[in-house]
């Protein structure tokens, strides 16, 4: 049978009759310290962000229940692993859990698993298949741990085209005529997202950090702007405002096939990215540490909304966003932009990049490991600030 995929990262729940198979199995494919027996013990190894293997063949559907909302709780997926080839047991009691285990998971395929709110529910129904198969751990999408750069981490562009090449430039990338960037040697840019939206060229820059993107020398995180632009793009209904009126008309002039092109590549944006063993944190809006790495709609939510208030409003109509860097504890430095400020802003380990380029601030980026920033002034205010840009405290300007 084909490799069976588990995400690097998740909780696994093993289940299936009887122990002594499950016992070789869970031998055969985890280490022993990932096998955890109890909820306590899996919520410890969870929270230090490690995979872990709930072995708990008794769970009844509640306690199962319990065990994916844990999942939840750790901002990680749950997938269950059911173990059920055929028995040859004499033993009553192991043949009435089988019975009991296939009436509530609901058939063939364990639909009731999925009501119970795991991810991916696999089942291995011969012993031939449980002797063979092979998992394989996938890493989630985020997890780009194994590059260590150096970095160029570069704030939200908003469609302005001519301060990102010259930000290029000034960064000692190259841009031939047809958009085609060659990086100094071993540097890669990080794009902070919010690509697009609100400036003059958001087509041009979609179509450079494509490239950039494609050809190897940039990576590129989803931002707020970017994931709505997606949602347009699909076809989903959106309220077009906020400057995305702007690249939809700018758009509508470039041929179909680059609306699909485009749709595809802000699709596979991570919604955050983890760098250089940990050390490094690439979101939007930024992540406090016990989402960074983790993979759930909380983690996609703040890393590219930030911390919102559920309700209320400020003076300007928009909704309120907490300063998460001014509590952030965590030791990885976290590269973000999303709230506009009037230069690069260091708070604790953390660097908000977006100086506001295209309200007529300045278009900026994060050298790293070196920690200095580099700053272009935009050309002319393409829009008016909803709201006033950030003052940096003078505490705040440097690393
Ligand atoms: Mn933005």
């Amino acid at each position: 049978m084909p490799d069976l995929e588990i995400p690097a990262l998740c909780l696994v729940l093993l289940i299936g009759v009887p122990d002594d198979l499950r016992a070789d199995f869970a031998r055969r494919h985890f280490a022993p310290e990932e096998v955890q027996t109890s909820l306590e013990g899996a919520s410890e190894r969870l929270s230090r962000g490690l995979l872990t293997v709930l072995d708990a063949p008794h769970l009844r559907a509640l306690e199962r229940a319990g065990a994916a909302q844990l999942a939840r709780d750790q901002n990680v997926q749950a997938v269950a692993l059911v173990l059920d080839p055929p028995l040859t047991s004499s033993d009553m009691q192991t043949r009435q859990d089988v019975a009991d285990l296939h009436r509530e998971l609901g058939g063939h395929d364990s639909p009731g698993l999925r009501v119970e709110g795991f991810r991916a529910a696999h089942r291995l129904r011969s012993r031939a298949e449980l002797d063979s198969v092979q998992l394989r751990r996938v890493p989630l999408k985020p997890d780009r741990r194994g590059l260590h750069g150096p970095f160029d981490l570069i704030g939200d562009v908003h469609g302005c085209l001519t301060e990102l090449l010259s930000l290029l430039s000034g960064l000692g990338y190259t841009v031939s005529g047809a958009l085609e960037v060659t990086a100094p040697a071993g540097r890669t840019a990080a794009f902070l997202g919010d690509l697009g939206d609100r400036g003059p060229d958001t087509p041009g820059v979609l179509r450079l950090v494509m490239g950039m993107v494609q050809s190897g020398t940039a990576l590129c995180v989803q931002g707020n702007h970017d994931a709505k632009l997606l949602r347009a793009l699909q076809g989903h209904p959106v309220r077009v405002t906020h400057g995305l009126e702007v690249s939809l008309e700018q758009l509508s002039y470039e041929p179909p096939e680059f609306g699909g092109a485009v749709r595809d590549f802000l699709a596979a944006l991570p919604h955050h990215l983890l760098l250089d063993d940990g050390r490094l944190v690439a979101a939007h809006a930024g992540l406090p540490a016990h989402l960074q790495g983790r993979d759930s709609g909380r983690v996609w939510s703040f890393a590219l909304y930030g911390d919102v208030e559920r309700q209320g409003h400020d003076e300007n109509g928009l909704p309120i966003r907490r300063d998460w860097a001014a509590t952030y504890h965590g030791p990885a430095l976290v590269a973000y932009g999303h709230t506009p400020v009037q230069q690069p802003r260091w708070k604790n380990r953390t660097v908000n990049l977006d100086t506001g380029c295209v309200f007529g601030g300045q278009l900026s980026a994060l050298r790293y490991p070196e920690l200095s920033t580099v700053s272009v002034p935009a050309q002319a205010a393409y829009r008016e600030a909803g709201r006033a840009l950030m003052e940096v405290g003078p505490e705040e300007r440097g690393a």
